[in-house]
């Protein structure tokens, strides 16, 4: 059995401290807003930790919605118009130079995001560097949950309340306290280094906690032919404009995933000046008219049924398709933020009704 440790209820605060003398260590707080929102933030002394699923997932951790890829500097000779020079900078943002980040409190659908990401990001012909620095320095408490919501379905898409695919350590809460279990070699060091008291007694208690959440969550219906129902409707133009008739196309619900991961390049800055120019990786969105926009103005998915086509297909049917399991969790947050309630749930549960051809 791997390490495992229990926490009282008031023990956080100190515990946070303890990690966040080698960490960055990123805890859910209240954002002050006219809409009450939970966000992952940089853990100080004194900050109330709330216990509560994220607004917004911990992606940027490895994947911030801007980061400078480089910066470059060109000179030229007046006298000589072929003498033309370039210099790259150091990037700014370089994850090695600073402290590891450690995410406190992420749930199981959020930590299985990153592993989504890790596949097209390490795994593929090339590593993204940007991203590998970023990820080899990441550690993942997750706090189990006791049942879920309305619109999570991370049991339909192989996860589940306490599922383990991307934490190192998991932290599941009982009577005055929490159990925290090292899932990985990261998660046992994490946790041996810690002043928290041995817990493998009370671990049968986080054994029944897990159990009675997985049997408060509703049956899922069977998603082991959803790629080939989702991709067989593919050409089906009136599946596609029928589930998207309500879209507006505003992008939240690519924004919200922790799964989804397009993201445009762009140059900022003039070379020739001093401060030089910076090329930028920022977010993009799939779900917006402008991310397949040509320089001709050709668009191939000027329609919004072809671009939620693509993100459903994409999660659902090509991403299996190249690594063996679906680009989406079951967290929900592209059901509760959009803002005509489009539900991708529906979409895919309505492919696998229609008839084969
Ligand atoms: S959040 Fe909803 S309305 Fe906005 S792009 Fe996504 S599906 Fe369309
Ligand atoms: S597609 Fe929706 S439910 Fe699935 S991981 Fe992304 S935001 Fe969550």
């Amino acid at each position: 059995m791997r390490v495992i440790r229990f926490i009282q209820s008031d023990g956080f605060p100190d515990f946070l401290a303890r990690l966040s003398r080698n960490n960055r260590v990123l805890a859910p707080v209240v954002k002050p807003a006219g809409k009450r929102s939970v966000v992952f933030e940089q853990w100080r002394e004194g900050m109330p930790v709330i216990l509560e699923k994220t607004t917004v997932p911990p992606k940027e951790a490895v994947l911030p919605q801007c980061e400078t890829l480089f910066v470059c500097k060109k000179s030229k000779n007046p006298d000589n118009p072929e003498d033309v020079g370039m210099t790259l900078g150091t990037v700014p943002e370089d994850a090695s130079t600073t402290l590891p980040t450690l995410i406190f409190a992420c749930r199981s659908c959020d930590a299985r995001g990153f592993a989504v990401l890790d596949r097209p990001f390490l795994k593929g012909p090339f590593a993204d560097p940007y991203y590998k620095a970023r990820r080899a320095r990441l550690a993942v408490i997750t706090l189990t949950c006791s049942t879920g919501c309305n619109t999570c379905f991370c049991h339909w898409v192989g996860g589940g309340p306490s599922s383990p695919e991307g934490s190192d350590v998991l932290m599941t809460e009982i009577e005055d306290g929490f159990v925290l279990q090292a899932m990985t070699p990261a998660g046992e060091a994490l946790l041996e280094s810690s002043n928290l008291a041995d817990g493998k007694d009370i671990f049968p208690k986080a054994e029944a906690a897990r159990k009675a959440a997985w049997a408060s969550l509703l049956p899922a219906p069977d998603l082991k032919n959803a790629q080939q129902k989702v991709a067989a409707v593919f050409k089906n133009e009136q599946f596609w404009r029928e589930h998207a008739a309500a879209c507006l196309s505003c992008g939240a619900c690519t924004y919200f995933c922790p799964a989804c991961y397009c993201f445009n390049i762009t140059d900022e800055g003039d070379a020739f000046e001093a401060d030089g120019a910076r090329r930028l990786r920022s977010w993009d969105n799939c779900m917006s008219s402008l991310f397949t926009r040509e320089a001709s103005g050709h668009n191939s998915r000027a329609q919004k049924a072809q671009r939620l086509r693509n993100r459903v297909s994409h999660k659902f049917s090509t991403y299996p398709e190249n690594w063996g399991k679906f680009s989406c969790n079951g967290c929900g947050r592209c059901i509760s933020n959009c803002p005509v309630h489009l539900d991708i749930r529906d979409v895919v549960v309505n492919a696998l009704a229609v008839e084969d051809e």
